[in-house]
């Protein structure tokens, strides 16, 4: 007889992004369609809980290619929209998806039937002030991203040509963020922003979506400097399935692995978790093309020897951990 699949947290899916970009409409989303997550992938994929982003930014492309010379634009009304998506969903998909918001929303979350849904904004943008990221919390927001690739008033990104760390207006942030239980992600974040963030915080961060350095050195992935950090915080770093953070070329499962693999032998397993990126990134490794597959992943390392509770931290327990001591 098969084990019991592993239940699963993704800590990024841009799941309103796909949403207000492609199909215009939350009806489809129980259809088993060929996409990276839905409804019926949650079920295949045992994922009981995942991140869903609210994309603050916009380009301005013409069929399909970004025009030169445009900015980097957020518009509040942009980002509601986004929100507004995800109360949809819990609304149309009741039996299947629920909104989590505060700590007792999680309790027995591996048993519990259903995928509940944290809407993550990813990069602080739409915040002219610290103290607006109530306005946010009370919208249902309970994880914020400094930066997305473009730098801000609070944080130098991954991309920043100086990189500032974290200002201090971003100190600010990272301490409003704390006191109203938001949890502080660093995914897109510069070195010294991480760094910076934590030296400063006193509860754990999540790094949502990148992978390691060493084994591919890609501007969006992290080194050892600061793994040691989160591991020192108790933070966790979401290793993601972005083909181009995992390696050169062509990449599978095996590749997630190894990513996997260097933070265990080198900062054990507790740092250690999921963040997909799925429907924010269209190359993804082979044996992962969508949700349904992930078991596939938790069986390779089961197969490297990692113990089924080992294992269990990866998918699940680590950022659940994380977000029972941040969340009010
Ligand atoms: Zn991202």
């Amino acid at each position: 007889m098969a084990s019991k699949p592993f239940p699963v947290i993704d800590l990024h899916e841009d799941i309103s992004a796909y949403i207000l970009e492609s199909e215009r409409n939350v009806k489809p989303f129980n259809v088993d369609f060929e996409r990276h997550v839905d409804i019926p992938k949650y079920g295949r994929g045992n994922v009981v809980l995942v991140v869903g982003a609210a994309f603050p930014g916009e380009y301005k492309y013409v069929g399909g290619e970004r025009v030169r010379g445009t900015v980097f634009r957020c518009t509040q009304q942009r980002v509601l929209d986004h929100i507004a998506t995800y109360y949809r969903l819990v609304k149309e998909f009741p039996e299947h998806l629920y909104l989590v918001e505060r700590r007792s929303d999680l309790l027995g979350l591996g048993e519990r039937k259903g995928t509940g849904i944290l809407i993550g904004l990813e990069g602080a943008y739409p915040l002219d002030d610290p103290w607006d990221l109530e306005v946010y919390y009370r919208l249902g927001v309970r994880v914020l991203g400094l930066t997305w690739n473009i730098e801000n008033r609070y944080a130098a990104s991954c991309m920043s040509k100086r990189d500032y760390g974290l200002t201090g207006s971003g100190s600010e942030l990272v301490d409003v963020a704390e006191r109203y239980g938001v949890i502080v992600d660093l995914a897109h974040a510069s070195k010294k922003t991480m760094l910076d963030v934590l030296s400063i915080t006193s509860k754990p961060v999540i790094i949502s979506h990148a992978c390691i350095k060493k084994i591919h050195d890609h501007p969006r992935n992290i080194d050892d400097e600061v793994l040691e950090e989160l591991k020192h915080r108790n933070g966790v770093v979401g290793i993601t399935f972005v083909a181009d953070f995992l390696g050169k070329g062509e990449v599978g499962v095996n590749e997630v692995v190894e990513h996997l693999m260097y933070v265990y032998d080198n900062f054990g397993v507790d740092i250690l978790a999921i963040g997909s990126d799925y429907l924010g990134t269209t190359r993804l490794p082979r044996g992962l093309e969508d949700i349904g597959k992930i078991q596939l992943l938790f069986k390779k390392l089961l197969e490297k020897g990692m113990s089924r509770e080992d294992v269990e931290k990866i998918a699940w327990r680590n950022a659940y951990r994380v977000f029972m001591e941040v969340l009010r």
